[in-house]
């Protein structure tokens, strides 16, 4: 379990004793530095790196950074809010001792997520890894509830030998194929070694639909811990990629046609150590309140979206038929509607039983988006929200008049169509806080903006290599 409380200038209880022991046996394995990790708004991984030696000073007393990354742009350029994107103050990094681990696949390195602090010593409230942790306490001591989640990552291999800004898939076998397998045969098994070097379970990888795909899923933690490993996990295919003379996109949209990389969200609820979505008397073993949990995501899944899909190429990739979930519906197992609930298999289901929401792509600040996912359904839980009736199939099949009877609606198409959406939303935008829901705003429209005139291809190739 992640710890849930803040840091605090000196360091939480016994972090610094433990860093200082930490440093001296990393150096002993010839790690000279740790990469401290976070994600911005617009869901660019950025970092600060430290040497080894540094760490019980990061521990007691954090590492300066500007707040200013807050409204970065994907493509580095910067806007502002009432209170971000000025180029004025500082904050601290505090790394996150339980989740720092020796990257396997950048010899020499160690990697921790980090939550960020103020000057003063307080929360800073544009910390995405904070708002989790504060969602995550508030559900506990509202509802006692815990949650489980994992974050499914697709990409697309390319080679590195392409020319600057292209992508040449570096596969040539068909989907799901098991040529693919054999031709990226030693960067898999490379890759497998390095994330159980890390602590990574791995429940499988395979490839997948669009040329040079690859997927992988990985076991469920608790949501801190899910959004941190989706960060590693991402870190180290993408490093153990450049040892194999190839480059990898997490790009919703590599290409402006086709089918894209998802980042699907396996999302449960636990009460006293027990799954909310399986055993209950409600459809398909969920209790009533994983029904009324799913129903609070389902309900706002469109304002959700300008979180869970935050690029502009994210539309490129929200298309129908294409298994990213672009309608408002749910069904059992079903692969088209945006949220699939996951009875799991039998004999394993008071485990395995979830629910997977669709239409979330791997641009999603991952803190946000588990944040923003659970706020919504714990407004499902508050309201006992009922689930409408399920769907089998593909929604886009169905006419106006079966859609509009089963409330199923296609999610927003742009991204400025979505963050039109999450304005409206108050429970969304009061779960952020004023602070967090002014800078997703504002980064969205600077998303937008900076798109605005360029068609789907030139789209696709500004974000390509920017995830
Ligand atoms: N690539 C699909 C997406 O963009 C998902 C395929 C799958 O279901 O694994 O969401
Ligand atoms: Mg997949």
């Amino acid at each position: 379990m992640t710890t849930l409380a803040d840091p605090v200038p000196g360091g939480r209880p016994g972090d610094v004793e433990r860093a200082s022991a930490l440093s001296g046996e990393l150096s002993g394995r010839g790690v000279h530095g740790i990469v401290l990790s976070y994600v911005d708004t617009a869901g660019v991984g950025r970092v600060k790196t430290i040497p080894t030696a540094g760490l019980a000073q990061a521990a007691a007393w954090g590492v300066g950074m500007s707040p200013v990354f807050d409204t970065f742009l994907a493509n580095d350029h910067i806007v502002t809010t009432a209170v971000l994107g000025s180029p004025d103050g500082d904050l601290r990094l505090y790394p996150d001792l339980d989740r720092l681990v020796v990257l396997a696949g950048q010899p020499g390195w160690a990697w921790a997520p980090v939550d960020r602090v103020t000057q003063d010593g307080e929360r800073h409230p544009g910390c995405s890894r904070t708002f989790l942790r504060r969602i995550l306490t508030d559900a506990a001591h509202d509802h006692g509830l815990a949650f489980k989640a994992g974050i499914e990552i697709e990409w697309a291999v390319g080679l590195d030998s392409a020319p600057a800004g292209e992508f040449v898939p570096a596969t040539t076998g068909p989907a799901y194929g098991a040529t693919r397998q054999v031709e990226l045969s030693e960067y898999t098994a490379d890759l497998l070694a390095a994330c159980a070097a890390q602590g990574v379970d791995v429940d499988q990888i395979h490839p997948e639909y669009a040329p040079g795909q690859f997927e992988i899923s990985v076991g469920a933690l608790d949501p801190v811990a899910a959004a941190d490993r989706s960060v590693l996990v991402r870190q180290t295919i993408r490093a153990v990629a450049r040892r194999h003379g190839l480059r990898v996109s997490f790009s919703p949209a590599v290409a402006a046609e086709g089918v894209g990389n998802g980042g699907h969200v396996h999302l449960s609820a636990w009460r006293d150590g027990t799954n909310l979505h399986s055993g209950g008397d409600r459809r398909h073993g969920m209790t009533a309140d994983a029904e009324s949990f799913t129903a609070g995501v389902l309900a706002r899944l469109p304002a959700l979206t300008a979180v869970t899909a935050p690029s502009p190429a994210s539309y490129l990739r929200l298309k129908p038929s294409q298994w990213a979930g672009v309608f408002t519906a749910w069904g059992l197992e079903t692969r088209e509607s945006a949220v699939r609930v996951v009875r799991g298999t039998a004999g394993r289901r008071a485990e395995q039983a979830n629910l997977e929401v669709k239409p979330v792509d791997l641009a999603a600040n991952p803190y946000l988006l588990l944040g923003c996912l659970i706020a919504a359904g714990l407004d499902g839980i508050t309201r006992s929200a009922a689930l409408p009736e399920e769907i089998t199939g593909n929604p886009a099949h169905l006419d106006a008049e079966e859609a509009a009877a089963k409330d199923v609606h296609r999610l927003p198409t742009s991204l400025a169509e979505a963050v039109a959406r999450f304005r409206e939303d108050e429970v969304l935008r009061t779960a952020l806080g004023p602070v967090l829901a002014d800078a997703v705003t504002a980064v969205r429209h600077g998303e937008s903006d900076a798109v605005d005139g360029l068609d789907d291809a030139q789209v696709a190739a500004a974000y390509r290599w920017r995830y």
